[in-house]
């Protein structure tokens, strides 16, 4: 039992003593060193976050020399015992200088061994950190036992940077490593965004002296276009005036043409041919008072400038006037003009006068001005050759119309001093064909069958010549509502006689007993015969004639159709001219050429309408329309 007891505890505290020997020999020290190293990172974390709160985009040199300089005091401040201190490379030297240091101790970079300058060539060239941990006396005037460099280069190698920290104390130096790492990254990162920024900022510059530029170019353009836009509505303007009253057009364009260039007088003068003189048309504009004057130049005035440009058709510039001779022209002597334009106005190489524009100011018109002058010149022959062209058409038209009244009262004369004698021919040719004055031979008999016929064509010309000449004239008509389709058909029992010598058919169509029109009966069923008369004549023997009137509601519509040779499409448009004879007409049949301009006539009297459809070889059909009076309107 004893035994027992023993051996269990023995074994007890042999399991007690190896414990504690290895809990001392290995735990313990794993256990030191997770603490050390929790302590060394939360001391880099802490690090970190001091450096990162004063953070921002460096936007210049001294900007990125401040995040440095924040840099490198957190790390002394992390580390007290280290030496930190920023050498720039002195350019095109092989030298270099401090820029920033932070220590306790003052290192003059001049005192510095060139094998250390050597160094920091090397570490720039390689762009690495360099960790020496044992100095020697290549380092002399250092002082430092360890020491880390590292570079900041840009690309383009504008600035090159070097930061050296120095540590005397080896494991130090070992816990310094990484944060000198982590400066080194960080700051090269800060550098690139500053470099970028910087880039950036400067293509901004670039992009905003840019735009300036083209807003300077559009501004200008657009002022440019203003102007333009000005002128050309002027133009506008005055195209639109030349479109109304062409006496005061011309007037118009010379002033609207002034204010928009400013000009303080402005006037055109015409050439008057008949007096040899350059006269002011119109009314002149001036701009100040007391200069409205009116006068004309004889055109060999010479020493004038208006008759000058006229006559050698140049354009004449006068810069300044008082370096003139005042009588050079009668504007020029006025005292408040100073500068002036004086172009010639001429369409197709004929001159027709000068425009001039003058202004108070001297060295008023520029090149601008005297585009913008030529382009109203231009405008204004064009009006002036408008306003000729309309003159001598007004005059001829009222030569015309004139000619026109002397012609209808002759024929209406000489058809009246005809009808009296030619009643008397036929007459006396009728009692002779009756034999009741004696008996004749066959031949006298036959003879004067001819002169009946030529009497009879004679007499329906003349009747044609009448009618005409009263409907161009002043007609009183005699007005009365009556029944069309009666008036028709007693129209067409007196034509079936005609139509029967040719052996020619005529049907009536009618939709209604009855329907009404007012009108002059007899004018209106002269249409109805001449209409007919015509498609007896033009129509073969043996064929149909077709008269229909329909009432299509408010108007009545009244059409003859035959079966004739037809009139074609260019025809159709000449037809209803006074003395027009068609092709077909000419050669086989006999007529004046009136019979249907009588029935427009009479037609659009009763404010009707007539036409014809037909087509060559296909007979013809002619169509009159009148308005049509309701039936209780009616006067019966
Ligand atoms: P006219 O019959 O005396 O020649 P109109 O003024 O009556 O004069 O007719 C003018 C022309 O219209 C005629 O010369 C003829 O060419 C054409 N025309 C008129 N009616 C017809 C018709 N029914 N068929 C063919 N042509 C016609």
């Amino acid at each position: 039992m004893n035994t027992a007891l023993f051996s269990i505890i023995t074994g007890l505290a042999f399991s007690f003593a190896v414990y504690w020997y290895l809990k001392f020999k290995y735990l313990l020290p794993i256990e030191k060193k997770v603490s050390y190293i929790d302590t060394i990172y939360s001391k880099f974390k802490d690090f970190s976050l001091e450096v990162s709160k004063h953070s921002y985009i460096p936007e210049s040199v001294e900007e990125f020399s401040d995040i440095i300089s924040h840099h490198l005091t957190k790390l002394h401040s992390f580390f007290p015992d280290t030496y930190s201190a920023v050498f720039e490379k002195d350019p095109n030297k092989d030298s270099w200088h401090i820029t920033h240091s932070l220590s306790m101790k003052k290192i003059n970079s001049s005192s510095l061994s060139s094998f250390v300058y050597g160094l920091f060539n090397k570490c720039l060239n390689s762009n690495d950190i360099l960790f020496i941990d044992e100095t020697d006396e290549n380092f002399e005037n250092l002082n430092f036992k360890c020491i880390a460099i590292f570079p900041f280069s840009t690309v383009d190698k504008k600035i090159v940077k070097i930061i050296l920290v120095g540590v005397n104390d080896k494991d130090e130096f070992y816990l310094i490593s990484p944060y000198v790492k982590y400066l080194s990254a960080n700051l090269s990162a800060y550098y690139k965004i500053y470099e970028r920024n910087i880039k950036l900022k400067s293509e901004n510059e670039q992009l905003k002296r840019e735009l300036n530029a083209v807003l300077k170019e559009l501004d200008m353009t657009g002022s440019r276009l203003i102007k333009k836009a000005r002128e050309r509505k002027a133009i506008y303007d005055v195209v639109s005036v030349s479109k109304g009253d062409l006496s005061k057009s011309v007037d118009s364009i010379v002033s609207i043409s002034a204010r928009v260039i400013e000009a303080d007088m402005a006037a055109f003068l015409f050439y008057d041919e008949s007096k040899r003189t350059l006269e002011i048309y119109g009314k002149p504009y001036w701009r100040f008072e007391g200069g409205d004057v009116s006068y004309s130049l004889p055109i060999d005035e010479l020493e004038s400038i208006e008759v000058k440009s006229f006559i050698e058709k140049k354009t004449f510039i006068i810069e300044d006037s008082s370096s003139i001779e005042s009588s050079l022209t009668n504007h020029v002597g006025h005292e408040k003009i100073r500068s002036m334009v004086v172009m010639p106005v001429y369409l197709n190489e004929n001159m027709i006068g000068v425009l001039e524009m003058a202004s108070k100011n001297k060295d008023f018109f520029n090149q601008e001005h005297l585009e913008f002058i030529s382009a109203i010149s231009n405008q204004i022959s064009e009006i002036m050759s408008i306003i000729n062209l309309y003159k001598n058409l007004s005059a001829k038209a009222e030569e015309l119309s004139h000619m026109n009244k002397i012609k209808d009262e002759f024929l209406s004369t000489v058809s009246h001093e005809l009808k009296t004698p030619l009643t008397t021919i036929k007459g006396f040719v009728s009692v002779l064909l009756s034999g009741e004055v004696g008996s004749m031979t066959d031949q006298q008999i036959s003879f004067l069958k001819i002169v009946d016929q030529a009497s009879n064509r004679l007499s329906s010309l003349i009747t044609n010549l009448l009618d005409i000449s009263r409907l161009e004239g002043k007609i009183d008509f005699d007005v009365a509502t009556f029944d069309l389709i009666e008036a028709v058909n007693t129209s067409l029992s007196s034509l079936s006689i005609k139509a029967m010598e040719k052996n020619m058919k005529i049907s009536f169509y009618k939709d209604s007993k009855s329907i009404y029109i007012t009108g002059d009966k007899h004018w209106l069923m002269q249409v109805v015969d001449n209409l007919v008369v015509n498609a007896i004549k033009y129509s073969h023997r043996d064929s149909e004639i077709k008269v229909d009137v329909a009432d299509r509601g408010d108007v009545v519509v009244v059409s003859v159709e035959d079966n004739g040779p037809g009139i074609s499409s260019e025809e159709q448009k000449l037809i209803f001219d006074k003395f027009y004879r068609g092709k077909n007409a000419l050669s086989n049949t006999q007529g004046t050429g009136l019979g249907l301009s009588i029935c427009k006539s009479i037609v659009e009297k009763h404010n009707g309408k007539i036409w014809v459809e037909s087509g060559k070889g296909k007979g013809a059909k002619f169509f009159f329309a009148l308005p049509k009076v309701k039936v209780e309107n009616k006067k019966l």
